[in-house]
């Protein structure tokens, strides 16, 4: 399972809610934990690796996989406070700035077994959540960055879609 990296049409396209979590769901979820434990992430979500639907797995811990967790069809269901952080993404490789997210989320969502699972979180696994949650609409951080951070990431954005338009080119 391979990462996808903008400006793959994938990552701005929102995911579709899963009707029915079955195996082939369960599948995925496996196949994108190792993905993200591999890159170290915190966080992955479907549209990254190419699957269009509404699946994110989390580990505010890397390397310990007692962290790693899985949500079918996440939502926000209530936001607290404000908090800004630098955030980098696994599709952005040498992208980073600050997001201003709320402090404290919760979070309804489906477990692998199909059961109703509601998460209060905060500091790190509430930041993480609201990104992958992002990514299922589409969202990228850059669209949330300053302007300021903006400026600053536009040369690394660039080589990233100069990149791939060169590997395209290849094929
Ligand atoms: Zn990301």
């Amino acid at each position: 399972m391979k990462i996808l990296k903008w400006p793959h049409p994938a990552l701005t396209t929102p995911a579709e809610r899963i009707e029915a979590v079955d195996d082939a769901v369960r599948a995925t979820a496996e196949e994108m934990l190792f993905a993200m434990a591999e890159a170290r992430g915190v966080g992955l979500a479907g549209p990254q690796v190419g699957y269009g639907k509404r699946l994110i797995c989390v580990n505010p811990t890397p390397g310990t996989p007692e962290g790693e967790r899985v949500f079918v069809n996440p939502e926000i269901v209530s936001r607290e406070g404000e908090a800004t952080a630098s955030e980098g993404c696994l599709s952005l490789p040498g992208i980073n700035g600050k997001v201003t997210r709320a402090e404290k989320v919760v979070v309804n969502a489906l477990d692998l077994e199909g059961k109703s699972v509601t998460v209060h979180a905060d500091a790190l696994l509430a930041r993480v959540l609201q990104h992958e949650i992002d990514h299922l609409d589409g969202v990228l951080i850059t669209q949330r960055f300053s302007a300021v951070d903006k400026a600053a990431n536009a040369r690394s954005l660039r080589a990233l879609e100069n990149a791939a338009r060169t590997a395209g080119a290849r094929r």
